[in-house]
């Protein structure tokens, strides 16, 4: 018995990358018995019944599992923004930055094109108080990328980011053996390829995994189940200092008196296009009912 990790799943075959190879499974039928279905990023124990494929036996317990796409166990997501060319809306990369940790997901940002413009304003956003990496990244000049390749060692990993930002561009940085055409994002990662039901992580050095599959670049919260609003201000790390603090117990931290989160806004604590996006996000979660929400 072996343990490895899922890499690819293609026409009911199971690829698991092990420190021998990759072995070629299919799955036992125990699996379908417990309606559990591996997903690419599980981590296995597979046997090996002939030179180069086998049976996959158990799945370890999960950090995660994402449904569009179909990827367990991812450990960031990086999320690119742009001052300049086109420009990002902060709130795109702030509703990300909640779906990742009501995912138990890391979230790394890059600032892209930092050889055009540093994006001082969305870098001060995004680093104020969230414990977030923010790197300011060039895949023009290769700034940053030798501190993102750092950070990403042994992680699997989905980039995001609008299109043009420039994922393709430092995707290909990163990882060169990915190919990416510059300019072609949507074709190669994102929309255009929705049909595709192959999902395959790329191995990019350092036990590094990207989750080059569609769904992932289009990330957006229409195709999550809609965050419950009570849950929403514990998706904002900066503001878990001050939860539990306001004068009323349930307050939701809008215009309610004694809010110690507002509190920690005026007093410069909390970035305003961040509790702008948490006001929003709040607007958003508030039209769903409860037993549409988890
Ligand atoms: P994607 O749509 O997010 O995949 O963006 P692309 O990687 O296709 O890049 C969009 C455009 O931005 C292309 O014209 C790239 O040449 C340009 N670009 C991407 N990264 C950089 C960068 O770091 N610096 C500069 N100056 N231009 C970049
Ligand atoms: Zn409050």
């Amino acid at each position: 018995m072996v343990e490895g990790k899922i890499v690819k799943a293609l026409s009911g075959f199971y690829y698991v990358q092990t420190p021998h190879g990759v072995l070629r499974c299919r799955a036992r039928g125990k699996f379908r018995l417990d309606s559990l279905s591996p997903l690419v990023g599980d981590f296995a124990h597979a046997e090996e019944t002939e030179p180069g494929s086998g049976y996959l036996f158990s799945i370890l317990p999960r950090r995660n599992e994402f449904v569009r796409p179909a990827v367990a166990n991812v450990d960031a997501i990086v999320i690119l923004a742009s001052a300049v060319n086109p420009v990002t809306d902060p709130f795109l990369v702030d509703r990300v930055t909640v779906i990742a940790e009501h995912m138990s997901c890391g979230v790394v940002i890059c600032i892209s094109k930092s050889d055009l413009d540093p994006g001082d304003s969305l870098y001060a956003a995004f680093s104020r108080n969230t414990g977030y990496p923010v790197l300011r990244t060039s895949a023009e000049t290769g700034a940053g990328i030798a501190e993102l390749r750092t950070i990403l060692r042994g992680k699997t990993v989905a980039f995001t980011g609008n299109s043009g930002v420039g994922k393709s561009s430092l995707l290909n940085r990163i990882a060169p053996g990915l190919g990416l055409a510059v300019g072609e994002v949507s074709e190669r990662l994102g929309r255009g390829r929705h049909t595709t039901r192959h999902i395959e992580l790329f191995a990019a050095g350092d036990d590094t995994y990207i989750a080059d599959t569609p769904g992932f670049s289009a990330f957006d919260l229409t195709q999550m189940q809609p965050i419950r609003r009570e849950e929403l201000q514990n998706c904002f790390p900066e503001f878990r200092p001050f939860l539990g603090r306001c004068r009323f117990d349930d307050c939701m931290h809008l215009r309610e008196p004694g809010c110690a989160v507002r509190s920690a806004l005026d007093a410069g604590e909390i970035a305003p296009s961040r509790y702008e996006s948490y006001e929003k996000l709040y607007a958003i979660s508030a039209q769903y009912k409860d037993w549409e929400q988890k």
